[in-house]
């Protein structure tokens, strides 16, 4: 039974039942059902269901495992973590990181001003703050604003100029300083197709020289108290665990120094991000070398090795794991809208009163084909195809007989697959690719899944339903954006196999998971399609409930974003309809209706039943 890759990707998140996928918590509700539910309410279009059960059972493993390498360890310092907000901003998200992790005073983590602004009103009091990236005096004057209202936050500087305007603003005014950070720059790289973030020529970070200049800065300001952190980051993704290692030793190699050089206060080393998540659906390649538990297991180890060889007190360890935290937690459901190829559908054949003779045996291969013969029965179909091309460029058959015979042959082949689709033969699979299927679907990748656009990256995807019946259409996707990247094309290497279905009688949809890092905020508007209709399903014992609903921004709001006025777009098109002639005012005043109507909803194709 094709599983698509369940037990590989989905962490036991999600099972397969009675022909379904059902979420594998509490009540075990099938997303089939909650998409019924939503679109039961006239809503069209693709849809983004969060799960916030699932970024509480990530904070948890994330502590669990952390606490029990701590103990198996003899570890003395503690273990706490913040969330990186460009991994996902969006309101429910937070709400959910802030709510399930208020128990282990979950942090957030801002790169930015306006991540800034968001860490400072939604991060809880008593949790953590860092901000990273690039800053200005301004940025920095937001942190100590943020240390004078109460928060626990450290800046994390990136270089020496952003030490000297910290040193600036302290001097300037009596908020309260903030703690300070610094990001080291390591010789050590990281790995995996994100892999920028460390090694001697990455981006960011202070060299060891310009690690005791800022030392030097620090005592001689009177501030050196306020330094309290280590922090690296080697890059999202992390396919290995050696690059970590080795990262870790010359962090808290370099931690242990500046505790001997008298940075007193010095009890942090912050790991940043990296924990991989598992996008495979096939067997053969596997995202990472580690489990949570080695990952865990090796930092505590490490660093407790280190400080006791160099006789140092344990520093307490913060992560900023983003992917790992967020990524599992949302799913991109995608009413399919079209098969392009059901053309050569049955109820299409179109017979004469006499058909030519190879017709004729089409027509009784295909009636008569079964398990033991449809072998012999395909090869002769295919060959009786070859001729009838031939017959056809001669001018001895017609359209309609050629019609026909791509019909039969088409049912012959996919009965074949059918019949032995629990071992199909090398010729049957070879078939199947040249037969491929194209899925037209409701969304953009562009918006939805930009990082398969921009760096191939692959996401898990399956039908929500039909899972009972072996899919056997090798299928590639079409999005609704006019641009031809808009495509997940059928990968031999890592084939996907949908079901045969009829649009025209049911629903068929898709869903693709792991999405819930960085797809968001990374997506963009081409075509001006937005972020899709979003809902937040909370599972109970008995049922679930579907809160938070945003609705995707309307073609009105999509136009004012980029600049438009949309009133006055909306006024010049009605009365562009109004001047015109030959309608009754009263058809003119359903148009008008209707034209308003249209431009309030979202941009998305409303055809599905
Ligand atoms: C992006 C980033 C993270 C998050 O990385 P993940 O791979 O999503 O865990 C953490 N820290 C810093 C500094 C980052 O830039």
């Amino acid at each position: 039974m094709n599983n698509f890759g369940l037990d590989i990707w989905s962490n036991k998140n999600f099972i397969i039942e009675d022909d379904e996928i059902k979420l594998n918590y509490k009540s075990m509700p099938s997303l089939l059902e909650i998409v019924n539910n939503i679109r039961a309410n006239h809503v069209k279009g693709p849809l983004l269901l969060r799960f916030p059960h699932l970024i509480k059972k990530q904070i948890k493993t994330l502590y669990t495992y952390f606490e029990k390498a701590i103990i198996e360890n003899n570890y003395k310092g503690n273990f706490n973590a913040v969330f990186p907000l460009k991994v996902n901003q969006f309101p429910s998200v937070i709400e959910a990181i802030t709510s399930q992790g208020q128990k282990y005073n979950y942090g957030l983590e801002a790169g930015s001003k306006a991540e800034l602004i968001l860490a400072m009103s939604k991060t809880l009091q008593g949790a953590n703050i860092t901000v990273n990236g690039f800053k200005d005096e301004e940025m920095l004057t937001l942190a100590f604003i943020a240390a004078q209202s109460g928060h626990k936050i450290t800046i994390t500087i990136e270089g020496l100029n952003e030490l000297e305007m910290i040193i600036a603003v302290a001097s300037k005014s009596n908020l309260k300083i903030p703690n300070i950070g610094i990001r080291v720059r390591l010789h050590s790289v990281g790995s995996g197709i994100w892999a920028k973030s460390g090694g001697m020529d990455a981006k960011f970070g202070l060299t060891s020289t310009e690690i005791i200049e800022a030392v030097k800065l620090l005592k001689n300001a009177n501030l050196i108290q306020q330094l309290t952190m280590i922090h690296f980051h080697i890059g999202s993704q992390m396919s290995d665990i050696a690059p970590l290692k080795k990262a870790l030793r010359e962090a808290g190699n370099i931690y242990a120094e500046l505790r001997k050089m008298g940075a007193e206060s010095l009890s942090i080393i912050n790991i940043g991000g990296g924990l991989a998540v598992e996008y495979d659906q096939h067997i053969k390649s596997n995202a990472r070398n580690y489990s949570i538990d080695e990952f865990t297991s090796s930092v505590v180890f490490l660093l407790s090795e280190i400080m006791n060889a160099k006789n140092v007190t344990h520093p307490d360890i913060f992560t900023e794991s983003g992917r790992f935290v967020a990524a599992s937690h949302a799913v991109l459901i995608t009413p399919v809208l079209e098969l392009f190829t059901q053309d050569y559908q049955e109820k299409l054949l179109n017979f004469k009163e006499e058909n030519p003779p190879l017709i004729e045996e089409l027509i009784e291969l295909n009636h008569l084909l079964n398990n033991a013969n449809c072998i012999e029965y395909l090869h002769d179909a295919l060959d009786h195809m070859e001729s009838l091309f031939t017959l056809f460029d001669l001018g001895y058959i017609d359209l309609q007989d050629r019609s026909n015979a791509e019909i039969l042959v088409h049912n012959i082949i996919k009965k074949a697959l059918y019949l032995k689709s629990a071992n199909p033969t090398n010729e049957l699979e070879q078939l199947q690719i040249k037969l491929q299927e194209r899925y037209l679907i409701n969304a953009s990748i562009f918006q939805s899944l930009p990082d398969y656009w921009g760096l191939g990256q692959h996401f898990p995807v399956m039908p929500i339903h039909h899972l009972n019946t072996p899919p056997l259409r090798a299928a590639s996707l079409w999005d609704i954006t006019c641009d031809s990247d808009g495509e997940i094309g059928f990968n031999p290497e890592k084939p996907l196999y949908l079901h045969d279905v009829n649009i025209e009688e049911e629903d068929y949809f898709l869903a693709f998971f792991n999405v819930g890092a960085y797809q968001e905020t990374l997506g963009m508007n081409h075509n001006l399609f937005t972020h899709p209709n979003e809902y937040t399903i909370v599972i109970n014992d008995t049922s679930y409930e579907i809160t938070n609903a945003i609705e995707s921004k309307n073609i009105l709001n999509i136009l004012d974003s980029l600049g438009y006025d949309s009133k006055k777009i909306l006024n010049q098109l009605k009365n562009n309809l109004k001047n015109s002639e030959f309608i009754t005012e009263k058809e003119k005043d359903d148009t008008l209706a209707k034209l308003e109507r249209f431009l309030q909803q979202n941009g998305y194709l409303r055809t599905t039943n």
